[in-house]
């Protein structure tokens, strides 16, 4: 696939990029090299300085910048600005952290004394989607520059001009050079990077093609890799839930970024007692959602990302409705320019259907209706993936002992899977390995290192 910019809510192509050559990527990757002999000698409150002024750059350029947000991907205006706001929140975040999270463990062992030095380990190289282009940056870059890694960054080809404005943002920081490097390149180019023996290890964001590609290259090379992978998230609803918020979840945890986020409540499973009026009222609102313009504040859902994402989507529903599926809702494109789709519902699935085992990336909902808990529990862990998932019920207790059994990185109890600064963030099974964002996501490209006095 080229790098361009094409609207989706138009289908117009806007602007084309080179990817660089051979000689330029050498070049990124020396001068990230240079950068990091630097880097990794400054102190916290320089580090923390540099990530303050990127995320007081973002906040003072939010309006343009969400613009590009929703001119390359087409997420809701609004949305794209939270998005903004969210990824200044994560620099600063870690800026104002980062010095304690990495700070010596003094260990107690039984000979001599002993402590554990977070040190730097390199060069990184981070691919990322276009789902939520500054957000998913952000997450990766903080934690990693605080540590005293330079970053090399490889983005989706559907948004290079947001991919440029973040380096620009560096740029305009003053940023040592080579301390964030944007990457105009294909994806097969960026897992054959990952053997260059200045870039110490990887993380990537997107399908599991494409992790299972980096992560072997990675493995190859005896480099860390952590993959953020795809989800199917379950979304519990049992008997005793309030059935108008947890509809209200449900629009927004399936809808969310044109119902484009890993973590989307793609799979909703309703116990028998409540199933009907769930469904009626979950169905009533998606039908009322307005479809548009995601420039327009009025609108409620955008276009997907690309036509061919659209026509990845309208198909895995067709092959769906071909093995058995119920069409409750939508189904198809809606009619006139760009790539957008009616807010859809599929039900009577089964293992065999497409919609059951693979995850669909767009504003369809899959609906189940299980006789109780614990058929909600087993069909929740029939899936491949183990990235989020969320429980609706009054009984907290209940929720709790539920979240135990479920396979999967995330639980939420009353509120659809969701992302927090403060919290870490990741999966198990085909949703990959690693965490990003609170402490944890801080340790993962780190020398921990042992020193021993006697
Ligand atoms: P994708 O095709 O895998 O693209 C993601 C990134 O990987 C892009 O930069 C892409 O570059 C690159 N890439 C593609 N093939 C590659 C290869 N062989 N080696 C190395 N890099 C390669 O993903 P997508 O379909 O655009 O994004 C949506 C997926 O991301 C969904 O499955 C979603 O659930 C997942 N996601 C997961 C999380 C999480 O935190 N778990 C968050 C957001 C999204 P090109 O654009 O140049 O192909």
């Amino acid at each position: 696939m080229s790098i361009q910019t094409t609207n989706p809510a138009t289908n117009k192509v806007i602007k084309s990029f080179d990817e660089m050559t051979d000689k330029q990527l050498d070049q990124a990757v020396s001068k990230a090299e240079t950068a990091f002999q630097l880097w990794k000698k400054t102190t916290y409150p320089e580090r923390t300085a540099v990530l303050n002024k990127v995320a007081s750059l973002m906040r003072e350029k939010k309006t343009a910048l969400a613009t590009l947000i929703t001119l390359e991907m087409g997420k809701i205006f609004s949305q794209a600005e939270g998005e903004i706001e969210l990824s200044a929140n994560i620099l600063e975040y870690y800026a104002k952290n980062g010095e304690t999270f990495l700070a010596d463990k003094k260990l107690e062992p039984e000979l001599g004394e002993a402590i554990i030095r977070s040190s730097p380990i390199g060069v990184l190289l981070g691919v990322q989607p276009w789902n939520f282009p500054f957000y998913q940056v952000a997450r990766f870059i903080a934690p990693n520059m605080m540590v005293g890694n330079t970053i090399l960054l490889k983005h989706a080809s559907m948004v290079p001009q947001c991919a440029i404005a973040i380096e620009d943002l560096f740029k305009e920081a003053q940023a040592p050079v080579g301390l964030y490097t944007n990457l105009l390149l294909s994806g097969k180019r960026a897992s054959m990077l990952i053997s260059d023996k200045r870039i110490k290890g990887a993380s990537l964001t997107g399908s599991e093609a494409a992790g299972a590609s980096l992560a072997s290259e990675a493995g190859k090379n005896l480099k860390k890799s952590v993959l953020e992978l795809g989800g199917n998230d379950a979304f519990i609803v049992l008997e005793d839930a309030d059935i108008d918020k947890t509809v209200e979840w449900a629009v927004i945890g399936r809808m969310n970024n044109n119902g484009q986020s890993c973590i989307a409540s793609k799979r909703i499973i309703a116990v028998e007692a409540i199933a009907d009026e769930f469904i009626e009222k979950y169905t009533a609102k998606l039908a009322k959602l307005k479809v548009g313009d995601p420039m327009d504040q009025n609108t409620e859902l955008g276009p997907l990302s690309s036509e061919e994402a659209l026509i990845h989507l309208l198909d895995q529903v067709d092959r769906s409705i071909a093995a058995g599926a119920t069409v409750l809702l939508g189904g198809k494109r809606v009619d006139g320019p760009g790539a957008f789709m009616e807010p859809t519902i599929l039900t009577d699935l089964n293992p065999k259907i497409p919609a059951y085992y693979e995850e669909l990336f767009g504003p369809v909902s899959s609906f189940y209706r299980v006789k109780d808990e614990e058929a909600a529990i087993i069909l929740a862990n029939d899936s491949d993936f183990g990235l989020g998932g969320s429980i609706f019920t009054k009984d907290i207790e209940r929720g709790k002992r539920i979240a135990d059994q479920i396979d999967s990185g995330m639980v939420f109890i009353n509120h659809p899977t969701w992302t927090q600064t403060d919290l870490p963030f990741g999966g198990t099974k085909g949703s990959g390995y690693g965490r990003e964002l609170s402490e944890i996501g801080i340790h993962e490209f780190v020398n921990k290192k042992l020193i021993r006095v006697s």
